[in-house]
């Protein structure tokens, strides 16, 4: 049995970007130090998996704290974990908030990946998503990440965005596709409930691009990255063989992680717990009772089985859905009419594993709500 993954949330940002529904706030004025306090305490009172096969501090920016800050969490983290060399330690970062000095730290304690987070390489439309970084600072950072001797990078971009054309598009990922990342995570933009933007767009001052052509970029980046020998592997990322992010494929596979911080989610023993995500009541609860879990599910047998073939669905992999009977002891002949369906729209491979075709790609959510 393999230990559970684990993720670490550091909440902070430069700012809030408009369209965000992370758990994510703006640092300045924030108790930075009292959160990382937090943080310790609830690796403390909870332990911490020594060998996870990986590390994902993600956020928020967990690289917009201080050199101090970064070199103190990261040290509370890697002290609790055996070395492994082959373990994967990704942390997120945005350009602008990282430094020679940052990258120099995250090196020292055993980080291999870094995931940017670039979102675009024309300025009107990093304004328009309210990012605080400029296009030079995403040439910066990459460089600066590839120059402190982190083997494997993503970078994050964001298509769809008002106004955004499909030249443009395009030429984002030429130059991407030039400076020969790794992994690439390319996510149309959404306009999730509760942020500013979803508020815009409802008061009719934010208009989304029309679908036909947000879904010729979506077809673009599939076509032009595998010219590229960057393949989709998930519906939003991309990767050269063997670069793919194994902590992503720990959830999209349904095994076990175990999270810490304001807002993270664990899944282990077939519970999955969240944190509180407010966090004064995330600092409070740790220091009551060690932990911060604010909501519990069970899931078990077909529940599991049906949320594993959902999360699979995301990848080109897919499921062998005897394979997910057997993990669960469950029998999934109900689904039998579901997947032949699905099968005769063109929209899951005609044979093999459960896995979308080319046609079911973009409409994997349709596809997935078929099989809750
Ligand atoms: S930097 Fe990332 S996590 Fe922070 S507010 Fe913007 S999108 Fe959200």
């Amino acid at each position: 049995m393999t230990a559970p993954s684990l993720y670490v949330h550091i909440p902070f940002c430069e700012t809030k970007c408009p369209y965000c529904d992370f758990n994510s706030f703006a640092v300045l004025g924030r108790d930075v130090d009292g959160y990382l306090d937090a943080l310790r305490r609830e690796m403390d009172a909870r332990g911490v998996p020594p060998d996870p096969p990986t590390v994902f501090i993600g956020g928020g920016t967990p690289t917009v704290v201080s050199p101090g800050q970064l070199a103190r969490y990261m040290k509370d983290i890697v002290a609790r974990l055996r070395p492994d060399p082959l373990r994967e330690f990704t942390v997120e970062a945005n350009p602008g908030s990282l430094t020679r000095e940052k990258v120099a730290i995250l090196k020292e304690h055993g980080v291999n990946r870094v995931s940017l987070g670039a979102q675009s390489l024309f300025a009107h439309h990093l304004k328009a998503l309210g990012r605080v970084h400029d296009v030079a600072d995403v040439a910066d950072a990459y460089a600066i990440v590839r120059e402190g001797g982190i083997p494997r990078v993503n970078l994050d971009f964001i298509y769809g965005v008002p106004g955004m054309t499909l030249a443009e598009w395009a030429a984002t990922l030429e130059t991407a596709i030039s400076w020969r990342p790794d992994h690439l995570s390319c996510y149309a933009l959404i306009f999730e409930p509760g942020t500013e933007f979803h508020a815009r767009r409802s008061a009719g001052r934010l208009k989304p691009i029309a679908e036909d052509r947000e879904l010729a970029m979506f077809r673009y980046t599939e076509r032009r990255l595998s010219r590229a020998g960057i393949f989709r592997y998930e519906i939003s990322n991309f990767a050269r063989p063997g670069e793919e992010c194994r902590h992503n494929l720990v959830y999209w596979r349904n095994q076990e992680y175990a999270g810490y911080g304001a807002g993270a989610f664990s899944y282990v023993g077939g519970r999955r717990t969240g944190n509180e995500r407010n966090l004064a009541r995330y600092a409070d609860a740790v220091r009551a009772r060690g932990d911060a879990i604010s909501s519990e599910e069970r899931l078990t047998g077909e529940s599991a089985a049906r949320e594993a073939i959902v999360l699979a669905l995301r990848t080109a992999e897919g499921v062998d859905v005897g394979a997910v009977e057997r993990r669960y002891g469950v029998d999934l002949g109900g689904l039998r009419g579901t997947i032949a369906r699905m099968r005769g729209l063109g929209l899951v491979a005609p044979d093999g594993p459960l896995r979308l075709a080319r046609r079911g790609w973009r409409v994997a959510d349709e596809v997935a709500a078929a099989f809750l």
